[in-house]
């Protein structure tokens, strides 16, 4: 709604909320109202509509109602975020972007086994200094931007794998993060495989991490794309799984090498009987598909502990190491090199 000026719009809202809820069986219904009050005239329209939409976002949705204002601290975020989205190309020319790599362990052993790596961004903002990718990868997952960013990281990730390979004498499969978008793009499995030729690395050699999430939006079309990649070599691993509204059959109808369990379920395991069952579960569900399994945010001795003892295949988290830069992950694989030998 578009409203004069009317002082008060705590009440225009009650008023607003009495008439919903005269509606047929509108009782139980959850209202949510953002307001961009104190228009600047000098912005467009769908803007200040946005302005509003945004302060809707940031009400809570466990209340039945809730109003909320668009303030300063939005409008801070607001201008922070369109920086970023200004910043980026300048960002990819001057490789701003650095790429940093998580060791997984293989826990199946009596000793645990460098058994891969995940690459993950960060931005060395010139003025902001390092910036996380859960600040700006869901901003440019709304524009984009992202297919861009993914396919830096892409080449990069995979050039420094093989800068490994001859450096160390075998290659360590490096895991890519494969946003949502890029599922859809055509020629998808082209890109990459030319990447990894350019590399003169084997698919096999390259694990892709899709989201959960993604499984969820169109299957039919996931699944023809997953299987294109698999046939091409590709191990493909299904990120955050639990996180969001996944089902264990979910699991039957997709071809997948490996289930990455979030780590919203490794949080607990320790202190709640009910999570660690269900994990338990998990594992026995993939195991029974033939699909791996890792834990991530594996954080103690504990946890880890536990997840071998339920048959989990490997883990990566804190407990063993946080994502670190190239030169320093160098050093993992130099132990890793020296323990084959
Ligand atoms: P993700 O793919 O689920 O990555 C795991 C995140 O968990 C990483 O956060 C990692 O640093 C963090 N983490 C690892 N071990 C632990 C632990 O023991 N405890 C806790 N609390 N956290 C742990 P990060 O690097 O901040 O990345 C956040 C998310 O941003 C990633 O979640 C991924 O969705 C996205 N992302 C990162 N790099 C890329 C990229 O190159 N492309 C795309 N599309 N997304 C990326
Ligand atoms: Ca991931
Ligand atoms: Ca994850």
């Amino acid at each position: 709604m578009y409203i004069e000026h009317q002082g008060n719009c705590e009440s225009c809202f009650s008023s607003l909320l009495e008439n919903i809820k005269r509606g047929p069986s509108c009782e139980r219904v959850a209202v949510r109202v953002g307001v961009y009050s104190h228009v600047d005239k000098n912005i467009s329209v769908p803007q200040r509509f946005d302005r509003a939409l945004m302060a809707c976002n940031s009400a809570r949705s466990d209340l039945v109602s809730n109003l909320a204002f668009y303030d300063g601290k939005m409008h801070e975020a607001e201008v922070f975020n369109d920086r970023l989205l200004e910043d980026i190309d300048r960002a990819l020319e001057q490789k701003q972007f650095k790429v940093y790599f998580q060791p997984k362990y293989e826990i199946r052993g009596d000793r645990p086994v460098l058994h891969g790596a995940e690459a993950l961004v960060r931005w060395k903002h010139p003025e902001f200094g390092m910036v996380s990718p859960g600040i700006f990868v869901p901003l440019f997952e709304k524009n984009a931007l992202i297919l861009k960013l993914d396919r830096y990281v892409w080449r990069e990730a995979i050039a420094t794998e093989k800068k490994w390979k001859d450096e160390f004498g075998f290659a360590l499969p490096v895991s890519i993060n494969i946003s949502r978008m890029d599922v859809y793009e055509a020629g998808l499995e082209k890109e990459l495989m030319s990447i990894v030729r350019e590399n003169d690395l084997l698919p096999e050699e390259v694990h892709l991490e899709i989201t959960e999430s993604a499984y969820t939006d169109d299957s039919t079309q996931i699944v023809d794309v997953v299987e294109r990649l698999r046939k091409d070599g590709f191990k493909v691993e299904m990120d955050d799984f639990g996180a969001g509204y996944s089902s264990l059959n979910m699991l039957a109808a997709m071809p997948i090498d490996v289930l990455k369990l979030d780590m919203c379920f490794v949080r607990h395991i320790c202190d709640n009987p009910k999570d660690l069952r269900l994990v338990k579960l998990m594992i026995d569900v993939a195991h029974d598909m033939a699909i791996t399994t890792i834990a991530e945010g594996v954080e103690t001795k504990d946890q880890c502990d536990l997840l071998r003892r339920s048959g989990c295949d490997a883990v990566q988290g804190y407990y063993f190491s946080k994502p670190l830069p190239p030169e320093e992950f160098a050093g993992l694989l130099e132990k890793e090199s020296a323990a084959r030998r």
